[in-house]
């Protein structure tokens, strides 16, 4: 039977429809850009009031807890700035919470300093390893996906602590439907519940529960468990997005995260076109390039997508840095550090990559190499893309 799927992009950025939790409206614009033009129409200084009354109602409730908010904090710009708006404009006092990943890079970890800078109380949560390379292992071999059970138990570790801690009130950064697309209904959503996340696709609605086995007990999964949704009822529960209420721009983040020492990647993006993303942990950059075997596009479209949206980059530029980068491979020691982790050889690596080639965009020319057809930047270019080259520095850390 012949096969009929074709890759359709987004007319006003560079989007396709290959991309899950995405919509196109009739004239052929995906959601995220209609997102970001109803973002235009929001007013923001109502939502403010919102956000600051929100802020009072729990000072009030929490005045005898050592803490009226939490803030869930990777080291990423994104989160730092989150901490600081919390702590510094805003005047709260928050418990910052870190899901520890086991592929943290040096970065990451020296970002986490910009939080001394902060001055913050902080956890940085770490699980049996025994356990999440389990599970890390299990869920790449199923999903072809390196980093669900990052996501996985920071989702369900927040709302667990939160139980534990009794601090109703959680400060998330965006709202991924809003900002990246998604449908409306989730997109317009203020909080960010366990139903609403569960549903996207990086958590691909697989819960905690189903890796228990003989070896897993629900102890061993206690931490990032299904939050109990009675005990998340009884504490009043607040899980809310601060894109939300401002306005969310990656680019303003860093710089204010930069001001408290966040630092971004010396050599260049590790992925896609921005210097300061993805650089806490080595696993979320092969996530990202499983989307370019799954989807047809990796984190260059992403970020053009973003930056066409702001106004700052041309469809035609973007696609001329869709050519030459959105295929590029992880840093070869990412995937050496990955493969050692999970305990598998790289030649099984790549055999689960090529699995997870979704064959419905992805042909063979005549030299038996693999394109994509109607990709955006050229039909029948064959994927020669080589590896992100990690610097000096980075390979030092790496061969320690
Ligand atoms: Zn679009």
């Amino acid at each position: 039977m012949k096969n009929k799927f074709k890759m359709i992009y987004c007319k006003k950025c560079v989007i396709p429809n290959t991309r899950p939790n995405i919509e196109f409206d009739i004239h052929g614009i995906c959601s995220a850009c209609n997102s970001s033009k109803i973002k235009k129409k929001i007013k923001w200084s109502e939502r403010q009031k919102l956000f600051l009354n929100i802020l009072k109602k729990h000072k009030k409730l929490n005045k005898n807890n050592d803490y009226n908010c939490i803030v869930p904090v990777s080291g990423g710009k994104d989160s730092v700035y989150q901490l600081y708006q919390i702590k510094k404009k805003f005047r709260m006092k928050p418990l910052a919470i870190t899901w520890r990943t086991l592929a943290r890079t040096q970065q990451g970890e020296k970002n986490l300093t910009a939080l001394k800078n902060i001055g913050v109380d902080h956890i940085d949560f770490t699980v049996n390893p025994e356990i999440i390379n389990d599970i890390t292992k299990k869920s790449f071999l199923k999903f072809g996906d390196s980093s669900y059970i990052d996501h996985l138990c920071i989702y369900n570790l927040i709302p667990n602590l939160a139980v534990k801690f009794k601090i109703p009130l959680i400060v998330w950064g965006e709202n991924m439907f809003f900002e990246y697309g998604g449908y409306k209904k989730e997109a317009n959503q203020r909080t960010q519940t366990s139903k609403l996340i569960n549903n996207h696709h990086i958590l691909k609605n697989y819960v905690a529960e189903k890796w228990l086995s003989k070896k897993i007990s629900k102890k061993d999964i206690s931490p990032f468990a299904s939050p109990d949704e009675k005990k998340l009822r009884l504490i009043k529960y607040e899980p809310i997005y601060l894109g939300y209420y401002f306005p969310w721009d990656i680019k303003q983040n860093h710089k204010i995260a930069k001001k408290v020492g966040f630092r971004a990647r010396e050599s260049g993006p590790i992925m896609g076109l921005y210097r300061e993303s993805d650089i806490d942990c080595m696993n979320i950059v092969i996530h990202h390039y499983f989307k370019w075997l799954k989807f047809g596009f990796n984190r260059v479209t992403d970020h053009a997508s973003n930056e066409i949206r702001k106004g700052r980059l041309s469809r035609k530029k973007a696609i001329k840095l869709i050519d030459k980068f959105d295929g590029l491979k992880p840093p070869k020691e990412y995937i050496r550090s990955f493969c050692k982790q999970i305990n598998i050889t790289e030649i099984k690596f790549w055999e689960i990559a090529n699995k997870f080639r979704n064959k419905k965009i992805w042909k063979k020319n005549g030299k038996k190499e693999w394109y994509i057809a109607n990709w955006i930047a050229g039909d029948k270019k064959a994927d020669r893309f080589k590896h992100v080259k990690l610097s000096k520095k980075e390979k030092i850390f790496f061969n320690n």
